[in-house]
């Protein structure tokens, strides 16, 4: 693979950009590889990244059934936060903040990591007493967040109004170092490096079934014919009650719509991203000027990657609330995604009833942010069989356990 730095650039204006390389190669399944993982995602392939990293396993298969990063990983508002309450998440997502930190020059991609840093507004006292115990919590985590005042939430945005007619700004919890990324250079540049180690990405190729023999995985059928497999890890977010089905297990999980919508392009009027969990709606500026925009999920299960209605009159009123400018704003696209919600909204890193068999999922509608760390501790677990210190918790059995990691009540909402 050939370094992309600021002098390949200046090669390339030189010869009319002809030296070029293909990111990633697209091969024809082999017979048979050490891992397959199912899902071309951020975690699926960043699965398949620290496993080569990490453990020197390169015999490995990325299967996807369209195009890689086109699920929602290329669908996501790109927020990046590891201000959770409880332990076990502060972990794992501050792992994946840090990993963040350094993964352009990682994978010699530039993911435009933007630690612009993060606010969640305080906007009811419920809320302030929420954020406040979250703030104390991520002080004995390691993770830097702080409890800021009505007046310091002014300075740090000018355009929003702190005095809203419903629910006045009481404060906000604010975590320097959280900000966004480019969502689809996360995928491209795990996919590159993956090719580059030899692993193979197919494309274009769904899973229809999962086959054992005694209890153990031996491979895949799918629409390129069946592929086998010595260990088999399940990374496919809002399908993944389907793919467990194939595989024997029952999922703990429930599939719905998250949606998101872009602003026409302005210039620069906010350079944090702000959460206002209490009206729902939240807002960050994208390079190009254009407001990126999100609100709650559907409250159905479905699969139309699309988002109801209502949804956006919903998000656009707490948004026109908090920042009365944007109220004459043009939008120009909108979106939505199939988000995989657990009960106590914390993923699933887990073992399966089949062996050899691993799932990653639950994400719900936060699992952007967590992409390298999930990769991490999803590869230790495919690698070693079973779980290291930063998936432990999260196994599925917790729900027959009752020992949830619940972040719904602690985080109010979870993107
Ligand atoms: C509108 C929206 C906004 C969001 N905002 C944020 C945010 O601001 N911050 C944040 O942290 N998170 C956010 N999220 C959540 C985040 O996008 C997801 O948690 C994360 O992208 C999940 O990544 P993944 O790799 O698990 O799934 P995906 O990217 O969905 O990848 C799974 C892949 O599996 C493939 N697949 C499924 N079934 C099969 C099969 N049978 N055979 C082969 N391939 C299959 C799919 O095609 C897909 O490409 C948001 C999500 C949405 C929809």
């Amino acid at each position: 693979m050939k370094r992309y730095s600021v002098f390949a650039i200046a090669r390339e204006a030189l010869r009319h950009h002809t030296g070029w390389e293909r990111a990633w190669a697209s091969p024809e399944p082999k017979a048979s590889y050490d891992v397959i993982v199912i899902g071309a995602g951020g975690h699926g392939l960043a699965t398949a990244y620290y496993l080569g990293k990490n453990f020197g396993i390169t015999n490995v298969a990325v299967i996807e059934k369209g195009w890689l990063g086109g699920g929602n990983t290329g669908r996501n508002t790109t927020i990046i936060r590891s201000n959770y309450l409880q332990d076990p998440s502060a972990a794992i997502y501050e792992k994946a903040r840090s990993l963040y930190e350094t993964l352009s020059q990682d994978l010699n991609y530039n993911v435009m990591f933007s630690p612009r840093g993060l606010l969640m507004l305080a906007q009811t006292h419920h809320e302030v007493r929420g954020y406040m115990r979250t703030v104390h919590a991520n002080l004995l985590q390691g993770v830097e967040t702080e409890w800021i005042g009505p007046e310091q939430v002014k300075r740090l945005v000018p355009i929003m109004n702190i005095h809203g007619p419903r629910y006045p700004v009481l404060g906000a919890l604010l975590q320097k170092r959280g900000g966004t990324a480019r969502h689809d250079a996360v995928a491209w540049g795990y996919a590159r490096a993956c090719s580059a180690m030899g692993m193979d990405i197919i494309q274009q190729c769904e899973v229809k079934g999962v086959r054992s023999e005694g209890g153990v995985v031996t491979g895949v059928e799918t629409t390129k014919g069946f592929i086998g497999t010595k260990k088999l890890a399940i990374v496919v977010a809002g399908h993944s009650g389907q793919v467990a089905e194939m595989a024997g297990f029952r999922l703990p999980v429930e599939a719905v719509a998250l949606q998101a919508l872009v602003s026409e392009p302005v210039k620069p009027c906010i350079d944090v991203v702000v959460m206002a969990n209490t009206v729902h709606g939240y807002m960050s500026q994208s390079d190009k000027g254009e407001l990126v925009i999100g609100g709650g999920t559907d409250s159905f299960n479905n699969f139309t990657q699309r988002g109801s209605f209502h949804h956006i009159e919903e998000t656009l009123r707490a948004l026109v609330e908090t920042f009365p400018i944007i109220s004459r704003l043009k939008m120009l696209r909108q979106w939505g995604g199939i988000v995989d919600m657990t009960g106590d909204r914390s993923p699933i890193l887990s073992k399966t009833p089949l062996g050899n068999c691993f799932i990653n999922c639950g994400w719900g509608t936060g699992g952007f942010k967590a992409i390298p760390g999930s990769g991490w501790a999803m590869a230790e677990l495919v690698a070693k069989g079973e779980p290291g210190a930063l998936a432990a918790d999260f196994g599925m059995d917790r729900f027959r356990e009752g020992r949830f990691i619940d972040e719904s009540v602690a985080a109010g909402v979870a993107h």
